[in-house]
This record gives C-alpha cells, sequence and structure tokens, in this order.
C-alpha cells in the first residue's frame, strides 16, 4: 500500500490539496460543491462521475461546516463505490494449458513492459510462461520483449520484422501446447496512426486464436497510459469489439496527477481492473485494489 501511495503521489497532492483549498473554513453549500466537482473533473475523473461523487457527498451535509479531513474521507468512499465492482484479481486457470492473454494497446503505453512484469510474477508463481512478440511491426519491440524473456527465462516466440502477426499467434499456441506451458502471453502492434490496418490485423489475431482454441483468449487485456488522460477512454472504445476486451491494466499513475481516469473508465464500461502499473521497476505493477486505491488518491 506504502508503494502504491508514493506512486500515486501526484494524483495524491492534486487532490488533496484542492479538497483543503475549497473547505478550509467554508461551508459545504452549492458553491463548494461546484468547486469540488470541477476538482474531480480537473483529476480526469469526467464529467458524469465528478457530478455522481460531488452530489453524493453533499448529501445530508448542505450548509454545514465540515472538515477538508471529512471531506476526503467521504471522497474516498464514494470513489471506492465506484471502482469496487471492477477490482477483480489477474487470475490464471490451471485448467486452461496454455492459459492465452492476448495483450493489446497503443504504442508506448507500457504493453511490454507489462508482458515482462505480468511474466516475472508468474514466474514467482512457479508457472512457466512462454511471450509471442506479435508487434511484428517494430524491431525494438520484438527486442524488448527478448531481454524480458531473457531476464525472467521465457522462451520467445518470434518472427521477422514485418512477419504476419496472427500466424505467429498460431504458431506460439502450439509451441506452447507442446511444451506443456502454463501461460501464453501474446503481445500485437499498437500503432493507432494506421487504424483500419490495425482492427484488421487484431481481428485476424483473434481469429486465429479462435480456431486454434475456441475459449482463448482467455483473457484479452488493454494497457492504459494514465498519462493520456481522458484519451484513455477512445481507446477502450477503438479496442473494446476487435479484441473482444475482459479487462484493463493501467500503467504510469507514478507519473500522473490523473489518477482519476480510472474512476471515469470504471463508471463508463465496467470492465475489470485488474493491474496498476506505479513504475518502471519489475515489481511496480500491482493488484488494483478499489479501497486501497480511492484512499490513495485522496490523501
Ligand atoms: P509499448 O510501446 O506499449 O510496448 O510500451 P513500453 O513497454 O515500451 O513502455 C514505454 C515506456 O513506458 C518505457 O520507458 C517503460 O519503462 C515505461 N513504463 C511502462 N510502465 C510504466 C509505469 O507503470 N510507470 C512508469 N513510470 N513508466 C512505465
Amino acid at each position: 500500500f506504502k508503494r502504491m501511495k508514493e506512486g500515486l503521489q501526484r494524483s495524491t497532492q492534486a487532490l488533496s490539496e484542492g479538497v483543503s483549498g475549497i473547505f478550509t473554513k467554508r461551508k459545504l453549500d452549492g458553491e463548494t460543491l461546484q468547486e469540488l466537482e470541477d476538482l474531480l473533473i480537473m483529476a480526469d475523473m469526467g464529467l458524469d462521475q465528478a457530478a455522481a461523487i460531488a452530489e453524493a457527498v453533499g448529501k445530508g451535509r448542505y450548509n454545514k461546516e465540515v472538515s477538508p479531513e471529512e471531506i476526503r474521507e467521504i471522497l474516498a468512499e464514494e470513489i471506492a463505490a465506484v471502482l469496487a465492482p471492477v477490482e477483480k484479481p489477474f487470475e490464471i486457470d490451471s485448467s486452461k494449458k496454455p492459459f492465452i492473454v492476448l495483450v493489446t494497446g497503443v504504442n508506448g503505453s507500457g504493453k511490454t513492459t507489462t508482458i515482462g512484469k505480468i511474466g516475472a510474477k508468474l514466474k514467482a508463481e512457479g508457472k512457466s510462461v512462454m511471450f509471442a512478440a506479435g508487434d511484428t511491426f517494430r524491431a525494438a519491440a520484438i527486442d524488448q520483449l527478448k531481454i524480458w524473456g531473457e531476464r525472467i527465462g521465457a522462451p520467445v516466440v518470434e518472427t521477422k520484422v514485418g512477419g504476419d502477426a496472427a500466424g505467429l499467434a498460431f504458431e506460439a499456441i502450439d509451441r506452447a501446447k507442446a511444451e506443456g506451458t502454463d501461460v501464453l502471453l501474446i503481445d500485437t502492434a499498437g500503432r493507432l496512426q494506421n487504424k483500419a490496418g490495425l482492427m484488421a490485423e487484431l481481428e485476424k489475431v483473434v481469429r486465429v486464436i479462435k480456431k486454434r482454441d475456441p475459449e482463448a483468449p482467455h483473457l484479452s487485456l488493454l494497457v492504459l497510459d494514465a498519462t493520456t488522460g481522458q484519451n484513455a477512454i477512445n481507446q477502450v472504445e477503438v479496442f473494446k469489439e476487435t479484441a473482444g476486451l475482459t479487462g484493463l491494466i493501467m500503467t504510469k499513475l507514478d507519473g500522473t496527477a490523473r489518477g482519476g481516469i480510472l474512476v471515469a473508465l470504471a463508471g463508463r464500461f465496467g470492465l475489470p481492473v485488474h493491474l496498476i502499473g506505479v513504475g518502471e521497476g519489475i515489481d511496480d505493477l500491482q493488484s488494483f485494489n478499489a479501497k486501497n486505491f480511492a484512499r490513495a488518491i485522496t490523501g
């Protein structure tokens, strides 16, 4: 919890100081609540959630003196209530072998790093892991995944730059089956500047995976960079259908004052949030806990 709190420092500072600024020696009324709502919008919680949360904070407290500490506490409760339904641990079903995880996200979101971190976590739990370097467009992405593979001792299935991602996924599943691998993590391309091409490729990757195993991918996770704020909403819209998203991972929560974006996403899509990234290190990937997160960002 302490590590997450340190990671979320900038979001915490923005909300905590904001609440103090609004509610010190002032009553809770229409004006201060409007200021609170603006603060929540600035933290990227989105218009709907910001309005709903501010309203909930105000309920039964109009024209009362409420201390900033109390407001922070109530705020944490209300935020936790929005986030609780999407808190879902990252879990592997060992009866599925390999358990296939498709990982999508735009370039730079932290996709490759997150795959590496998840691989490390699984290895530490004694599971065997394989990576498929499905971002066949970028030599750097393939290399980066190979570095992770070496680091944690996971084989990496790759093809040449510009190679067919769907064919690679197919080959990786076969190899994982043959080797009795527990978990196969499939990386994908994320060049959003060619959206139509990207979606066509992703569709094909998913189709080929299903051909090999109709129940797969067992998880289809979108990696989102918290520092992009409201842009994350558009990214979910883009990937939701094509990738058949089952859940989200939010990275770089350590680098932003916009941690509230998780609240906006939870309210809008209700997709499970499994993990959050709070740094570049191998251990900087944590299970998402609604209560702790809400407490950490409200200060
Ligand atoms: P990809 O293009 O989506 O595969 O992104 P990368 O995995 O290459 O990550 C892009 C950059 O973000 C790298 O410098 C990572 O070290 C960094 N990064 C990834 N996750 C986090 C995180 O949770 N916190 C911070 N501060 N940096 C991160």
